[in-house]
């Protein structure tokens, strides 16, 4: 375009040159022209969204996405709309405009739309909902508009007769409208709206909108009709198999060592997503150089989790009275773990992070989505053994159990909610708060006189192999449950054990 015009004008001056008019005035109107011309082009290249949605082209395919395979496959099936697009016009079937992913943050949902672009081979332009807001009236639909003139752009820059508009954080714009104060965010979405309503399979380049929410429950259900996003595709933390699958993937370029059992890690992370995975191998692999290895082990891999779940390590120093009760907290949160499940604990340590002075890290048993009253019961006995530890030891607590009070009454609450407690079936709505609270209460000092029993035969030996924690800031889920079996075994001897049908689970 910008050279057809130098070509036309240069040949204009020429003409009126030869035919002998003063071409100098014209020169001068040219040159002003010129100068605003690239002006404005070079605003609009800095203008809305900058450096984010670069035109190069992103070689991320859908080998890159571990797990997400149910994701991938019909988001696949949804683009085969643009790879087959003559067929699709001929049979007279409405275009595919706008693909909805929904899900946690870091499962993968920028990666899919960039792997998108890669299979359908279009152009690709991205922006954030939040950078369509301002304060100013009327530039959140402006930039709407640039967008998309700016994917058809770019598509013909590449030669390419598609391009994909991936939009995240979609809520920020799309949320339904007229429920804020702000009629920016109304323009926006309007300015949405028109843009997807006025695509034809005739044009070309086609667009297609990619959007990604965590929120799609708040979407406005204007943008869910059909021609604007009826596609939505759900895209979910990983389970055991799809982790396993991220940390290959995320490890393929680095130097494990023999020792690194990618399944065991996989099963250890339960509920991270794939961007935590990502962070834990790079981690892992920061551990190791900082370290002074030319391969990365499974304790740096080990160490990693600890970082990525709970923080970097403080260069908090407690005092030694506050260690060995943080190693005795910890322990009863260990022992109450392995007594509920056995081979439960993955390691315990007393090394402050993040917020934590000390965690015991347990091996999930598998991914499961619906607990049982007993199991819910189990996490509440885990919660609490820790005070109970310390109540044991010390005969007082302390302000450490705060968090651990704070999940077990989440869960005392759950079990109420479904129905699983004394007093049955409720209704959320129609449930005083006086009686969930009693409920939650009663649940809880049951439960706490349960940990109690539990954890009584251990309380000697608890005291002195806590200094032996004190001493190794860190243990290891089977020397831990060496110890613990040495326990049990002279317990069973001397005392007569409280809960026999522990001594079933335990065994
Ligand atoms: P989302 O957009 O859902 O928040 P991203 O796609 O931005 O997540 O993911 C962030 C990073 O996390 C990616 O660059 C990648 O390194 C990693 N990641 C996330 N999900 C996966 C996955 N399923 N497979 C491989 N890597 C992943
Ligand atoms: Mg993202
Ligand atoms: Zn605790």
């Amino acid at each position: 375009m910008r050279d057809w015009l130098i070509g036309v004008a240069v040949a204009l001056v020429v003409f009126l040159a030869v035919i002998g008019i003063n071409v100098l005035p014209v020169l001068l109107l040219l040159a002003v022209g010129f100068a605003i011309y690239t002006l404005m082009e070079r605003r609009q290249m800095m203008a809305p969204t900058g450096s984010k949605e670069a035109a190069v082209r992103h070689a991320i395919n859908f080998d890159h996405i571990g797990g997400q395979d149910h994701a991938k496959r019909e988001l696949m099936e949804a683009l085969d709309f643009l790879r087959y697009r003559e067929k699709i016009r001929s049979l007279g079937i409405r275009p595919l405009k706008g693909i909805l992913l929904t899900g946690p943050p870091g499962t993968g949902k920028t990666l899919m739309a960039k792997a998108a672009a890669t299979y359908t081979d279009s152009a690709f332009i991205s922006a954030s909902g939040s950078e369509f807001v301002e304060m100013y009236v009327g530039v959140g639909a402006q930039r709407v508009r640039d967008i998309f003139r700016r994917a058809r752009q770019s598509a013909r820059k590449e030669g390419k007769d598609s391009a994909i508009v991936f939009i995240d954080e979609i809520d920020v714009v799309g949320g339904k409208r007229g429920a804020h104060s702000h009629q920016e965010y109304d323009q926006t979405l309007n300015q949405l709206l028109t843009e997807m309503d006025g695509m034809q399979t005739t044009q070309s380049p086609m667009v297609l909108v990619i959007a990604a929410t965590n929120r799609s429950d708040i979407l406005d259900s204007a943008l869910l009709r059909p021609g604007r996003f009826d596609r939505q595709i759900r895209v979910d933390l990983p389970d055991k198999e799809g982790r396993l699958h991220i940390l290959r993937i995320q490890t393929k370029d680095k130097p494990l060592d023999e020792d690194v059992d990618l399944e065991h890690i996989s099963r250890e992370t339960y509920g991270f997503s794939g961007a935590q995975l990502e962070s834990l191998c790079n981690e892992a692999a920061i551990i190791a150089l900082r370290d002074n290895s030319s391969r990365i082990t499974q304790a740096y891999f080990r160490d990693a989790v600890d970082k990525v779940l709970m923080g970097e390590k403080t260069g908090r120093h407690p005092t030694n009275d506050e260690l060995y009760r943080v190693a005795v907290h910890e322990l009863g949160h260990a022992i109450a773990s392995e007594m509920m499940r056995s081979y439960s604990v993955s390691h315990i340590t007393i090394a402050p992070r993040g917020n934590a002075l000390g965690f015991v890290r347990q091996i999930p048993e598998t991914d499961g989505y619906l607990y049982t009253k007993e199991q819910l019961d189990q996490q509440i006995v885990v919660a609490l053994g820790g005070a109970v530890a310390e109540s044991l030891v010390f005969h007082n607590r302390s302000t450490g159990a705060q968090n651990d009070f704070l999940q077990a009454s989440r869960i005392a609450r759950t079990e109420v909610m479904c129905g699983l407690s004394r007093i049955g079936i409720v209704a959320e709505e129609h449930l005083p708060e006086g009686i969930l609270d009693e409920e939650v209460r009663f649940i809880l000092s049951e439960i706490e006189h349960r940990t109690h029993e539990e954890l009584l035969p251990f309380a000697e030996e608890l005291r002195t192999y806590a200094e032996y924690v004190v001493a190794t800031e860190s243990i290891d889920g089977d020397i831990f449950r060496d110890w613990l079996n040495r326990c049990k075994e002279s317990s069973v001897i001397t005392r007569e054990n409280p809960s026999s049908k522990v001594e079933q689970i335990a065994n």
